[in-house]
This record gives C-alpha cells, structure tokens and sequence, in this order.
C-alpha cells in the first residue's frame, strides 16, 4: 500500500537530510528541495501528498508559497518553523496551512503530525456532501448553490461540510476548529473563514443556505426556505 509522497521544502541541508531518512524509513516517499522553485518544479511532476514547508527559504516566504499552491493544491501543508512567534502561526494557517510545529520537534512528533494529516486528508478530502440545493465537493473543492459553482479551498470545503452535515445545529467556534483544523486553538480563523464562505458564495438571508452566527456566538448553517 502506498504510504503517501512527502515534499520536503527546507533549505538547511541537516535539517532537511534527518527529516527525509527518518520519514523514508517509515516508508514514505521522499521528495526534497531547497527552495521554492526546486519545490514547485517537483510538484508540477508529482505532486505531493504532504507539504513540508519551512518558512525563511532563499527565494521566499513558505507562507506566501502556501498561500500560492492553495490554488491548485488541497494536500495537507505542516509549516516547520524556528519563528515561535503567534502572528507567523496564524498567518500560516490563514495562507491555507493545516498544522506546525517549532524547531527544533522531535522526529516521532513530526511522524505523528504527518500521519494525522494524512488521514485527514483521506477521510475528508474525498467524497461530498448533499443538502439540497447545496453540493459540497470536497474532492474537486467547490460548493453548487442552485447550479452556482464557487470554487473553495480546502479548509473552507470541509468547514462548509461539516456545517452542512449537521444543518441547523449551532457550534462554538472552538468546536469548529477542532473538527476541521485538528488540533490547536481558535485565534479567529473560524470566523474569518465563515466570512470567505459567505462572501465568495454570496450568501444573504436570501439565500437557499446562509451561515449564521447565534447571539451566543455559535455559528450554524441553515436553510431558510426549508423551515
Ligand atoms: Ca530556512
């Protein structure tokens, strides 16, 4: 069975030589680069799975290279950082990361990460979710409202998902985040992405579907004309 192909994008050849033994020897497939045009020449030709992506590389930020491939990628990106800062954490999950972890982090703790992302990805990356006249594809990452197709990024599919999944139930945002982005605490991501969604597909109370927010603070999706 195939384990998955990891990129590997750092530019500090130690650090980037001890992570790619370490994960070939759990059997994935490795691929390396130095900077982000060795990276995104590697992807083009086989794109990867998993993203490993440092932040200072030579020729860029890893974080504006996310924000980048979000475009034509959903694979999971972990950001590898040596920049403990909270404002660098936000952005890179604002520019489409899924996890990070700060050097220096213990290779079990790196194989972990990996793992869970992955399955993430298995299980929430492929198929899609029906509430008439709502379609979410979580594999093509779109929504269709009423045969209006709005391409999305991976997160914001899944976050549409699982609102539509359980329509009309209302969460926190702390219960949101864990369900799409794992691990980790909300630090206004859930809202700024309920906001994207809204705009993008332009949802009004108008709408078939709207995303609202509950006086308490808890956001649920509902279908206006169905009630
Ligand atoms: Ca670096």
């Amino acid at each position: 069975m195939r384990k998955g192909r990891i990129l590997i994008v750092e530019d500090e050849t130690g650090v980037r030589e001890t992570n790619a033994a370490h994960l070939a020897r759990l059997g994935y497939e490795v691929f390396k680069a130095g900077t982000i045009a060795e990276a995104k020449k590697l992807a083009q030709e086989t794109p990867p799975d998993l993203y490993l992506l440092d932040v200072m590389l030579p020729d860029g930020s890893g974080l504006d290279y996310c924000h980048d491939l979000r475009r034509y990628s959903t694979a999971p990106v972990i950001f590898l950082t040596c920049l403990d800062e909270s404002r660098d954490i936000i952005r890179g999950i604002e520019e489409g990361g899924d996890a990070y972890l700060t050097k220096p982090y213990d290779l079990n703790v790196l194989a972990a990460q990996i793992m869970a992302q992955l399955r993430r990805a298995g299980l929430m990356g492929v198929g899609r979710v029906e509430l008439p006249p709502l379609t979410v594809d979580l594999g093509r990452g779109e929504a269709v409202l009423e045969g209006k197709v709005t391409p999305l990024s991976q997160k914001e599919a899944q976050l549409l998902a699982y609102l539509a999944t359980n329509a009309e139930r209302s969460f926190t945002r702390e219960e949101l985040f864990r369900a799409v982005w794992g691990e980790g605490i909300d630090t206004g991501v859930v809202r700024k992405y309920i906001s994207v969604i809204r705009k993008k597909m332009e949802l009004d109370e108008s709408s078939p579907i709207e995303i609202v927010a509950t006086p308490g603070g808890r956001y649920l999706l509902t279908r206006p004309r169905f009630r």
